[in-house]
């Protein structure tokens, strides 16, 4: 496969390459625009023009400067060995061979697709979206060989991409809704996938019919599949093992595939905790579940959040927390999908610690949560600070004030007694509200570090002094 007789550079070398504000030609899809997809479907052989590329819309040359488009990726593909479950899959790799355009920047996947074009590039001599397509269609069939045919669409149109838009969002929900009828207990085989080592080198998601990937689009039936056709390829499978714990989700199996994946780093993995031994995560999580000491509870935000949750942080400042490939206890990056399986962080209480999600994610799962407690969970248009909600929580009845974790959380009961027991542990400590100041240069200043029924976990804290000429 080669690129010479085009006028940029690809590789995985470009892959995790940023484009900022001021070097962006153009912007594709992202949280601003209403359109944006990608999707591929399997298709019979004489319905494709192999190599083919279409644009519907606007091209490179009719957008300025600074602008900002919609964006659907349609790839069609054939092989005689290819199935639908493969779709998925084959989908995820779309971010990937994005990425491998020197210039091209590409976020997230299904319907969320954010994407911006340098100018650089376009300078180069990158004057049609077209040869994106080319890329693609190149990468898909060098890197997978069973696919035999290819083409791709692309639409740019605000109008016309609409339509194919309603169809892309029908086949996820189709995949979602058949993964939803099935359970960890009813297989005997996971899966793991290692896509997101050139971001996160130590991270490697468990797939479980329950636990969907937690960037959302690769199923237990995708990764399956996968599987089956490429056996030693970034998707595999995962024998669970011996289940140590059914309440935790906690598989000897699933803790020798992260032990190897992470190279030793990640010892063990609960499965539905966000809590204790949280699944790592990387950084294309759709959803956070976040802690909310507090209230003993928990909060949902998802990427299209706009504005701040309940703890006062956007999604941005809450995904640089949980991301990276670490285990972060209180910051765990999951689908949506996860949200809607009966096993939701049952280790941590379950759906019923859910306290507060964002309006628009909570409008997309409600049909999946327990009818009596969908109007007990705040959103942004009920309660915008933390003692808003206590009031809103008591107000409701929402299950969480019967609980220790809140009654403790908000009236600081029994703080003494359990900060024993879990310090005699030695795994993360309620340190009840700890205050200390941290002096600024000279004893001038500073600022105050207000701890209130945290729990710690941390190997190594290291303090560093300021750059002052950083602003704060
Ligand atoms: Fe694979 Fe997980 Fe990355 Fe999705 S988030 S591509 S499943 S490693
Ligand atoms: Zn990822």
């Amino acid at each position: 496969m080669s690129f010479s007789d085009l006028p940029f550079d690809v590789g995985p070398v470009y892959e995790g390459e940023r484009i900022r504000g001021n070097q962006m030609y153009v912007e594709l899809g992202g949280p601003k625009s209403e359109f944006k997809f990608e999707l591929c479907r399997v298709k019979p052989a004489k319905d494709i023009k192999d190599g083919n590329v279409e644009l519907i819309g606007p091209d490179i040359t009719d957008m300025e400067v600074g602008s900002r488009y919609p964006i659907g990726i349609y790839v069609e593909v054939a092989g005689a060995q290819l199935e639908e479950d493969l779709e998925a899959v084959f989908e995820r790799r779309i971010h990937e061979f994005c990425n491998f355009i020197n210039g091209v920047m590409h976020l997230n996947q299904r319907y969320t697709t954010w994407m911006r074009i340098s100018k650089q590039l376009v300078e180069k001599g990158f004057n049609t979206l077209k040869m994106m397509g080319t890329v693609l269609i190149r990468l898909f069939k060098a890197e997978l060989n069973i696919i035999e045919k290819a083409q791709v669409t692309l639409y740019t149109d605000p109008k016309e991409i609409k339509k194919i838009h309603k169809m892309a969002m029908d086949v996820y929900n189709a995949r979602d809704e058949r993964a939803r009828g099935l359970h960890d207990e009813d297989v005997d085989m996971f899966y793991g996938c290692v896509l997101c080592q050139s971001f996160a080198p130590t991270h490697a998601c468990a797939i479980t019919p329950d636990r969907t990937s937690l960037c959302g689009s690769i199923n237990w039936f995708d990764a399956r599949a996968a599987a089956k056709v490429d056996p030693k390829g970034p998707i595999y499978e995962v024998p669970p093992g011996e289940c140590l714990d059914l309440v935790a989700g906690h598989y000897t199996g699933v803790d020798a595939m992260i032990k190897k994946r992470s190279l030793g780093e990640i010892e063990q993995i609960y499965l539905y905790s966000g809590m204790e031994y949280p699944h790592t995560s990387c950084g294309c999580f759709e959803a956070i579940d976040f802690f909310l000491p507090e209230i003993g509870g928990h909060g949902i935000i998802d990427r299209s959040h706009d504005g701040t949750a309940i703890n006062g942080l956007p999604f941005s400042a809450m995904a640089n927390q949980t991301g990276g490939g670490k285990q972060m206890p209180g910051f765990n990056g999951i689908s949506i999908q996860y949200i809607a399986s009966p096993k939701y962080q049952q280790y941590d209480g379950g759906i019923e610690t859910i306290v507060w999600m964002g309006k628009n994610l909570k409008d997309r799962v409600a049909e999946f949560l327990p009818a009596d407690l969908v109007d007990k969970i705040a959103t942004e248009e009920d309660v915008n600070d933390i003692n808003g909600l206590q009031a809103w929580l008591e107000e409701k009845k929402h299950p969480i004030i019967e609980t220790d974790a809140y009654k403790m959380a908000v009236g600081g009961e029994e703080e003494e007694e359990e900060e024993e027991e879990y310090g005699a542990a030695g795994a993360m400590v309620p340190m009840g509200t700890q205050t200390f100041t941290v002096p600024g240069a000279g004893g001038m200043g500073g600022f105050k570090v207000i701890l209130k029924n945290c729990k710690i976990h941390a190997e190594a804290i290291i303090i560093k002094k300021m750059d002052g000429k950083r602003k704060k």
